[in-house]
């Protein structure tokens, strides 16, 4: 484990402002697995990877998998994320992404991540769901004059090459659309993506696999895995599954002691996020921030905010390398202030929620979609790099439709096998180191 107990813990209360925007919450508690099941798939992990992948195996494929999640399902980052549906789930430039898998699937990736923000807006639209979608793409703030170069060249590279729908704003006409901060330096906004409130895409996902025949199941950890024969067996407090294959969709919160394929491969990584009371339209006309698209800036260590459809402002960043209770109160409280400078005009507003949660890199930096080299029945969908809104639920239908003995024609960068670490143990320190080197360099 990375983080104290607590981190993992799904007794212990989150805090999300999510949480307090569904009258009824019942469906994220379906009754604990209590008896032993045979199953084609079974799946672990109740988020928006699990979740899909049973939705997309039930009504496409009438394969009814068993979801098993430790605690209310979307308890890990799905139902407390930022709500950004965006492109990006790689951290890797695009140099590097042709360096490593050639132009043809570089640009299939950025096909794949349209298919996947859009898949989203259908899925929900075909189910009958409602995501309170809001904006219209996602802006890049240079928080900088020098990132204003970083804009003009992703703008090239998204426009020419990714085929994606962009504008370049000056400072003058970002403020001008109603973005008016203190690091305002001019935008690139990408025309694939908005916001969204991630707990109801995931009630959702979750209400959807049901009627379709999927099995779900909260508070039911898995505390054992073993292959007997061609079976995949899991303990769980009150039950047992046997599944000819599996799918794990655990992500920031894989327990990579459950089995050798996941040790020493992934890196959680804390985000935090605040959510102030509403602004009224008075209090955002005072600002000159008034449209609800997404923003984030043009850091390593991204700030992410938005406004949300009560006025309210969703404020996010890194959280942090140990989630102490110190740590924690540490970063509300420089949270607060970075927000207060960026917008003079609330300083002093009420911050009415605070919450973490974990998102998950790998060494590769980008998405890892497929199965295990050594069991072509043990099955993943991992690491989206805090960016897995769009690309946990479209991973998770690609899986369904593989499993199904449908190829998909997936990038090849997703399909890189999970590789450790150089010295695993040391991950937590390459993370404070990378961590200090941004803070340094960017501010
Ligand atoms: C604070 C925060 C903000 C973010 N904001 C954004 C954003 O705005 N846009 C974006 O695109 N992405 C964002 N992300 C990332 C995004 O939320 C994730 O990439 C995505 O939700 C991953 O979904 P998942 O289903 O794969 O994993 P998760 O939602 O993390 O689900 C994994 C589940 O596995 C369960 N589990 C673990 N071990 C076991 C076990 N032994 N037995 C049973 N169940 C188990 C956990 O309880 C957990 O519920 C954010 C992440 C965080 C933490």
């Amino acid at each position: 484990m990375f983080y104290p107990p607590s981190t993992y813990d799904p007794a212990c209360p989150v805090g999300s402002y999510w949480d307090t925007t569904l009258a009824d919450l019942s469906w994220r508690d379906p009754p604990p697995l209590q008896q032993e099941v045979s199953c084609e798939v079974a799946i672990l992990g109740g988020g928006l990877t699990g979740l899909s992948a049973a939705l997309h195996l039930a009504r496409d494929h009438h394969i009814q998998a068993h979801v098993l999640e430790a605690g209310s399902l979307g308890w890990g980052a799905s139902g407390r994320n930022g709500g950004f549906c965006g492109v990006g789930a790689s951290d890797l430039s695009h140099a590097q992404m042709v360096k490593r898998v050639g132009q043809e699937e570089t640009e299939r990736y950025y096909q794949d991540q349209r298919q996947a923000v859009e898949g989203v807006q259908a899925l929900a639209e075909a189910e009958g769901f409602s995501l309170d979608a809001q904006g219209q793409g996602c802006y890049v703030v240079a928080h900088r004059p020098q990132a204003w170069r970083e804009l003009e060249a992703e703008y090239a590279l998204y426009t020419q090459v990714a085929k994606y729908p962009a504008r370049l704003l000056t400072a003058a006409q970002l403020q001008a659309e109603g973005f008016n901060s203190q690091e305002n330096h001019g935008a690139l906004n990408i025309g694939v993506g908005f916001g969204l409130n991630p707990l109801k895409l995931t009630q959702g996902l979750a209400q959807s696999a049901l009627r379709r025949g999927a099995q779900l199941y909260s508070h039911s950890p898995v505390l054992a895995w073993e292959k007997v024969g061609s079976w995949h067996c899991w303990q769980t407090p009150g039950g047992r599954v046997r599944a000819r294959q599996v799918i794990v969709a655990t992500n920031g919160y894989t327990p990579e002691a459950l089995h050798p394929a996941f040790r020493g491969s992934l890196l959680p990584v804390l985000s935090s996020i605040l959510v102030t009371r509403p602004l009224t339209p008075a209090e955002q006309q005072a600002q000159g921030w008034w449209d609800p698209t997404p923003v984030y800036d043009t850091r390593r260590l991204v700030f992410y905010y938005r406004l949300l459809p009560d006025g309210r402002l969703l404020f996010g960043g890194r959280g942090g390398t140990q989630d102490t209770p110190a740590e924690r109160e540490h970063l509300r409280q420089w949270m607060t202030q970075r927000l207060y400078g960026l917008f003079p005009a609330w300083q002093g507003v009420e911050i009415e929620y605070f919450w973490n949660g974990l998102a998950c890199l790998s060494r590769q930096l980008h998405p890892h979609i497929g199965y295990f080299g050594e069991d072509p029945s043990l099955w993943y969908g991992l690491a989206y790099h805090g960016s897995g809104v769009a690309t946990a639920v479209w991973a998770g239908q690609k899986l369904a439709q593989e499993i199904a003995g449908i190829p998909t024609q997936i990038s090849a960068l997703f399909r890189q096998p999970l590789q450790p670490f150089p010295w695993p143990s040391l991950r937590l320190h390459y993370l404070r180191l990378a961590y200090h080197w941004a803070q340094w360099t960017e501010g």
